[in-house]
């Protein structure tokens, strides 16, 4: 059996649930309780949430070779972009991450995604050849200060294995940050700027406060502080400006140093909004209430949701 998430599982035809906004990524998940003790994860070791969810995400269980029939027939019909295969961190989870990318790449040419407990370029290697197009090493916080706090574990060593995969294999590691855990704008922003000149895909998250997790009375970001990020994130991540270009009061992004105008119409698109992260990746309310705020926009925003969000920024751009 393996768990898809209900957005997925609508998708592949498996569950009728209501949707505005479909997924574009089948998201999977297999493991129980996971061995690593995240503070805002459900599945950590110390929750006590319902373990049917990961972030504000239900994931019923369904047939492992029925959800892959239902993907090659989804992936053909161009209704799913790719296949992201995530793990919580227990006994033979790593075998089971390289057994089902085998299992789906043997069946489908659908880009597959993985984001599993991985702590060894020789892991990456292995799930690389096993058919993942995308490795996601999660660095999740962006400061070392705050990985230690709500992680617990080595933030310089993750970075220097993600440095040394993102060198072995160019183009194929992605890593993810969640914004709003205490960080300051200018230090997730450095972050992110580092990734990228490592070549690193970067998925951004707005931190959601889950009930049962240690962090479930943690308020979500400001809106303003995550458009800044959505903002900067997309101007590195397409090189329209380098963090030269950022300036920074107290980590707050106060100002971009490009002309106001061409920086307005870089933004019009509405790109920056969308949901960050591998090609394909939408996420339909991972981090959103439906009717609540838009960290991420799971599709094409409108001209008036375009402007909220510049206005949001409060960045001084003139609309
Ligand atoms: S960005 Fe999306 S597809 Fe990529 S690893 Fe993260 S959740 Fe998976």
């Amino acid at each position: 059996m393996i768990k898809v998430s209900a957005g997925t599982a609508s998708v592949l035809g498996l569950k009728k649930i209501k949707m505005d906004v479909s997924p574009t990524t089948a998201h999977l998940l297999h493991g129980e309780k996971c061995a690593n003790n995240c503070k805002f994860c459900p599945q950590a070791r110390e929750s006590h949430s319902d373990l049917e969810l990961l972030s504000r995400i239900v994931w019923p269980s369904y047939e492992i070779n029925k959800v892959i029939e239902s993907l090659k027939e989804a992936f053909d019909k161009e209704e799913l972009k790719r296949a992201c295969i995530q793990a919580t961190n227990g006994k033979g989870a790593f075998e089971k991450s390289k057994e089902l990318l085998e299992m789906i790449s043997k069946q489908t040419r659908m880009p597959l995604s993985v984001a599993s407990n991985i702590n060894s370029v020789e892991k990456v290697k292995a799930l690389i050849e096993a058919g993942a197009q995308k490795v996601c090493i999660a660095m999740d916080a962006a400061t070392d200060k705050i990985h230690c706090d709500i992680k617990g574990n080595n933030y310089d060593q993750k970075k220097k294995l993600l440095k040394m995969c993102a060198e072995l294999f160019p183009g194929k590691i992605s890593t993810h940050f969640i914004v709003g855990m205490g960080e300051s704008e200018e230090a997730v922003i450095k972050e992110i700027d580092t990734m990228y000149q490592w070549g690193v895909t970067v998925g951004l998250f707005a931190f959601t406060p889950i009930k049962g997790t240690e962090m479930e009375n943690v308020n979500p970001p400001q809106i303003g502080q995550y458009r800044r990020v959505q903002i900067a994130n997309y101007l590195l991540k397409r090189q329209y400006a380098t963090k030269e270009n950022m300036i920074f009061n107290e980590g707050r992004l106060i100002e971009i140093t490009l002309e106001k105008e061409q920086l307005l119409k870089i933004l019009k698109n509405g790109t920056a909004f969308e949901t960050a992260g591998c090609p394909g990746c939408n996420r339909p309310y991972y981090n959103e209430k439906p009717g609540g705020v838009m960290y991420n926009y799971p599709r094409a925003l409108n001209n008036e949701e375009v402007n909220q969000a510049i206005e949001e920024a409060a960045l001084l751009i003139d609309l």
